[in-house]
């Protein structure tokens, strides 16, 4: 039996509606989905919509690395708390590349969602060059290294998202193969900060998620569900991908 509860999440990014928060939430009440953690994460205006419901969790898509001030637009760690938001996405590479978020900030941001008691979505991954120019391994120990390195006893606290950028919205997806080789290596990375979180530690595949692709990915060893984009924006097929998660 494995130690690690699926997790499947929902990344609306800025699309959706109040009419597919409540879509969905009437969709996942009618199954049974009690093996698996089902996190949304719609746009900052439509949490309330979505966090009286006990059919999933509730995640933001992004918070400030400030605690609180004169920020104009931003949202803390706490005011998302106190909105009943539970995840937190931290590292999407839409934010490391369209918002130049680097890793200081984002190592910033984790400190903030940990200590406000959010658990962080650490996305990381790598762009198609690098996976050409075979430096995958590289570029995730980097990324990880800029949060762990020093602060080990977050990952307990967090759930990794291992993302490649070449598959995020392209319906190209990680074979399972490809996906499992760098799970494994993250999961071998975080090892030599912390071997029994590491073994414990949800990682997530994200990348052209969809409900034909969903089964395989997520049973490899070390595939405990997914951060689905483009096919979380329709409920049947979020509730498919969900339930392909129970294993
Ligand atoms: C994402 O943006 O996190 C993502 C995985 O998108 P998609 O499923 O559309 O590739």
């Amino acid at each position: 039996m494995t130690i690690r509860k699926p997790l499947v999440a929902a990344n609306w990014k800025m699309n959706g509606s109040d009419a597919l928060a409540r879509e969905l939430t009437a969709a996942l009440a009618t199954v049974n989905l009690a093996d698996v953690d089902v996190l949304v994460c719609p746009p900052a205006t439509l949490l309330h919509t979505l966090a009286s419901t006990e059919h999933c969790l509730l995640g933001a898509q992004n918070l400030s690395q400030y605690t609180s001030g004169a920020y104009t637009g931003e949202l803390s760690a706490s005011l998302l708390a106190e909105a009943g938001v539970r995840f937190v996405l931290v590292g999407h590479s839409e934010r490391r590349t369209l918002f130049a978020e680097s890793d200081q900030v984002l190592a910033e941001k984790m400190q903030q969602a940990i200590t406000h008691g959010l658990t962080p979505v650490y996305c990381i991954g790598e762009n198609l060059q690098q996976r050409q120019q075979e430096k995958t391994g590289q570029v995730l120990a980097k990324q990880l290294a800029a949060v762990y390195a020093s602060h080990p006893e977050f990952i307990a606290k967090s759930v990794i998202a291992y993302e490649p950028v070449w598959a995020i919205g392209t319906g190209e997806a990680a074979t399972p193969e490809q996906a499992q080789q760098a799970h494994a290596e993250v999961r071998q990375q975080l090892a030599q900060y912390d071997s029994k979180a590491a073994a414990t530690v949800r990682i997530l595949y994200g990348g052209s998620v969809n409900s034909k692709n969903a089964t395989e990915l997520f049973g490899q060893t070390d595939i405990d569900g997914g951060l689905v984009g483009g096919a979380s924006l329709n409920a049947e097929e979020f509730l498919h991908i969900c339930q392909s998660a129970k294993g």
